[in-house]
């Protein structure tokens, strides 16, 4: 099996160990509302190098195209640590754009034309042609207006494409709307990534969930403000022992610089190799349940996506 990486198709036996949830890079756009930084080249690539060197082999960014995402440097970053790097198409949270930014008013066809557009021919930032791997939603919990609009386009593309549909939630909010929604727009829960839903650790909601299908992406882990002993590690635990392991993906999400090692903060990207993993052996799982959690679970379903000849 292969997947899209933005450096060419990759062979998913080739992962050994992805932060299924990562961000490369973000250049927000001038007027967006909110604005998150990640963009000092020679930093991110120390970062980069530093998790490669530890055991990281793939991340899959989740910064979509108008709001942050440079898929030039995405190229240029893969090319100098030699790591896969997936992107996103699709829509993020409305506070990320400029106002007046076209997406927010287009038709559910001339929305899905794009993301199809990204995910076949290429993202619109490159010019030869890199195509995007997944369909990201920014999913605030309800589905309506432009964001039910939005859906139904990222709907659209899933059918057409096979590409995963990616979600930000607000801490799980009303994540059980999406099998559903999609399932009637013949997305299967199989193609449905729920992000951040750790933060909502209901176990009885994770295993139905799971049992669906559905894959769930967790990133507490190291972050303390979540209280991850008490909720992230527990729960992981709990789903594992219900047979739930092919259904997560562990995940970091360190969209701030403050959480970069070279740029002073903490914990860094080698957290995911220096600490995560090596806790998950202490709970006495083999390695290969180890390598699904921290990578295969995510980029499995990634490489169900049609390849682009
Ligand atoms: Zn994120």
């Amino acid at each position: 099996m292969r997947f899209q990486t933005v450096t060419g198709l990759a062979s998913v036996e080739d992962v050994r160990l992805a932060d299924g949830h990562g961000h490369v890079w973000i250049q927000p756009p001038e007027g967006a509302e909110v604005r998150l930084e990640l963009n000092h080249p020679e930093l991110i690539e120390l970062e980069l190098k530093d998790f490669s060197r530890a055991g990281g082999t793939t991340i899959v960014d989740c910064q979509p195209g108008d709001c942050g995402r440079d898929a030039r440097m995405l190229v240029r970053l893969a090319n100098a640590t030699g790591l896969q790097i997936t992107a996103t198409t699709g829509f993020h949270q409305r506070k990320y754009y400029p106002t007046g930014h076209w997406l927010w008013s287009a038709t559910a066809t001339e929305a899905a034309k794009y993301f199809v557009r990204e995910l076949t021919v290429g993202m619109q930032e490159t010019d030869n042609g890199v195509p995007a791997t997944t369909i990201k939603v920014g999913y605030e919990g309800s589905i309506e207006g432009q964001t039910r609009i939005l859906m139904e386009a990222a709907a659209e593309a899933g059918r057409q494409t096979g590409a995963v549909i990616l979600f930000h939630t607000e801490q799980g909010k009303n994540i059980e709307a999406l099998p559903p929604f999609f399932e009637e727009r013949g997305i299967p829960p199989s193609q449905l990534y729920l992000c951040h839903v750790d933060k909502r650790p209901d176990f009885g909601l994770h295993r139905e969930l799971a049992q669906a299908g559905v894959l769930l992406g967790y990133d507490t882990f190291v972050r303390p403000k979540y209280k991850p002993e008490k909720n992230v590690w527990r729960l992981l635990e709990a789903m594992l022992a219900a047979g739930m392991g092919d259904h997560i993906a562990v995940c970091l999400d360190l969209a701030l610089f403050s959480m970069w090692k070279h740029d002073g903060g903490e914990p860094g990207l080698v957290t995911l190799p220096a600490h995560i993993v090596p806790r998950l052996r202490t709970m006495g799982l083999e390695e290969i349940e180890i390598r699904k959690l921290t990578g295969l679970n995510v980029i499995r379903r990634l490489a169900q996506k049609k390849e682009v000849l």
